[in-house]
């Protein structure tokens, strides 16, 4: 099993940093014992102009064997010569993404302490990869590659070279080459996808695997068009892995697509401020009515769901009715401004106690949300695409379930109101859908009832007579919550 890595260079970036950034001296051979056979790096080229590091496996097909029977396939016959008799020694496989990480650990971190200035500037690079084992052949090795910025070029290798009839192996010879990537970038591509292709994992997936992937997709799986295909072939299919990872990749995405929704929150919010009548702008109409809800209902423990830059979770400190106030968000960002505008580092330890802020999607189940007395949801389901929104309803009215629920969001009928507004606009940018009141009020009445809440609506700001208010509100209240009152 056989890979290279070239770059070329000059006289001022000069080919050899590659050893830098490699760890290892183009002027020594390496080699490094592995449990199921050796590993080797050398240089067969190193100059200013073009350097090119080999890394060669030496697979030791029986204690490959033995390793995987004491990792725990179980009863599996493992006892068939076909074993023994395969391609796992000769073909490049997710072996050699395992000695990749073995021999450059440092370098796909993209560590470099003798030349710190080097791991992050691109190079030409250009991998060879002789008999790779594609599952999915040519067409799939470009789509896994290409969206990375490598051209590609996967030439089918022959079955025998001597019978061409007898038409192509699963194996291709693999090139790449790239001027925009890193060489800790590359490692990383190739640590995952190798395997992905081979589609024949040597050794017993674990949970841990997860974090690898995580790891060593960091920058680049998140958004990748095949992710879903990476995902559970890397995990070899395993659809509890498969689905811990795509919840924490979404988490990623989302965390990232919402750096830019935190700016259209600011400026929604200054929009309001500027455009809604005086006396009060609407985003603080809203938190008054939220927190007069809150009040109305006795709730001591509150979950203020997609907090943002936690204006709300501000605001109910200021009473100490509420004991205890958590604020969720997607949005590391959001959640960073929050932290630093409520000054929590600064707070005394008895108003620190009364407040945290988790990061977490609101479409996923979390236990750390069970049992609270209210929860908020402020302008945040029409953040949400519509198909996933049951997904929220499940995990708060269905897991969470707090006693009262409340959720705002717009009532589109008002935007004719908004002079700065063109006709047919949502408010902002990342509003997925705004309903109608009708709408809002349908959604409400069959959540509650397929939940066992009780609902009823309430006008945030000035109610038009002929178009509603700009925003409604919707409070649920659990119905057995509301039997225990009543009794
Ligand atoms: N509640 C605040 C902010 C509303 S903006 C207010 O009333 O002003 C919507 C917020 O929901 C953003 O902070 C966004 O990051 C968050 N959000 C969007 N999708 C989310 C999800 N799936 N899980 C958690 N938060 C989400």
């Amino acid at each position: 099993m056989f890979l290279t890595i070239s770059t070329t260079g000059n006289e001022r970036y000069p080919a050899t940093d590659l050893g830098f950034l490699l760890h290892k001296h183009p002027d020594r051979a390496f080699s490094a014992g592995l449990s199921y056979g050796t590993a080797h790096v050398f240089y067969p080229e190193a100059d200013d102009e073009r350097c090119t590091a080999a890394l060669l496996l030496e697979v030791d097909a029986v204690a490959l064997v033995r390793r995987g029977k004491g990792k725990g396939r179980g009863g599996a016959p493992d006892a068939a010569l076909a074993q023994y008799v395969n391609d796992r020694p000769y073909a490049a496989s997710s072996l050699l993404a395992v000695a990749l990480s073995a021999v450059f650990s440092s370098a796909m971190r993209g560590a470099c302490h003798a030349r710190p200035e080097l791991p992050d500037r691109p190079r030409p690079l250009r991998i060879e990869v002789p008999a790779l084992p594609a599952r999915g052949g040519p067409g799939l090795v470009r789509a896994l590659f290409e969206p990375l910025g490598w051209t590609v070029t996967a030439d089918p290798v022959a079955l025998d070279a001597g019978f061409p009839e007898w038409g192509d192996s699963r194996y291709v010879r693999l090139t790449l080459a790239a001027d925009t990537l890193t060489v800790a970038e590359a490692l990383r591509h190739l640590y995952v996808l190798l395997p992905v292709l081979d589609d024949a994992k040597h050794y017993w997936v674990s949970s841990d695997e997860v974090d690898k992937l995580l790891r060593a997709g960091e920058g680049w799986l998140p958004g990748h068009p095949e992710q879903q295909l990476i995902t559970s072939r890397y995990l070899s299919r395993r659809w509890s892995l498969t689905r811990q990872a795509r919840e924490r990749l979404e988490l990623v995405r989302l965390a990232e697509a919402d750096d830019s929704d935190v700016e259209e929150i600011d400026n929604a919010v200054a929009a309001e401020t500027e455009t809604e009548e005086k006396p009060a702008p609407l985003a603080v109409r809203r938190r008054d009515a939220i927190t007069a809800a809150l009040r109305a209902c006795g709730a001591a423990r509150v979950l203020d769901l997609g907090c943002g830059q936690g204006q709300l979770v501000r605001e109910l400190l200021e009473d100490p009715a509420f004991t205890e106030i958590v604020g969720v968000d997607v949005s590391m960002r959001a959640l960073a401004i929050a932290s630093r505008r409520l000054g929590l580092d600064r707070m005394g330890e008895r108003q620190a106690s009364r407040v945290k802020l988790l990061q977490g999607s609101l479409v996923y189940t979390d236990h750390r949300l069970k049992g609270y007395d209210a929860a908020v949801l402020s302008e945040v389901i029409e953040h949400l695409d519509l198909p996933r929104l049951p997904a929220l309803e499940y995990a708060v009215f269905g897991a969470a379930r707090p006693r009262t629920v409340l959720v705002t969001t717009p009532n589109v009928e008002y935007n004719v109101r908004w002079e700065s507004l063109p006709a047919g606009h949502v408010r902002h940018g990342d509003h997925r859908f705004e309903w109608t009141r009708e709408e809002f009020r349908s959604w409400a009445r069959q959540l509650a009832e397929r939940h066992g809440y009780d609902v009823e609506f309430t006008p945030v700001g000035p109610d038009d007579p002929e178009v509603g208010p700009p925003t409604q509100m919707a409070v649920f209240q659990a119905a057995t919550a509301q039997e225990t009152k009543a009794a």
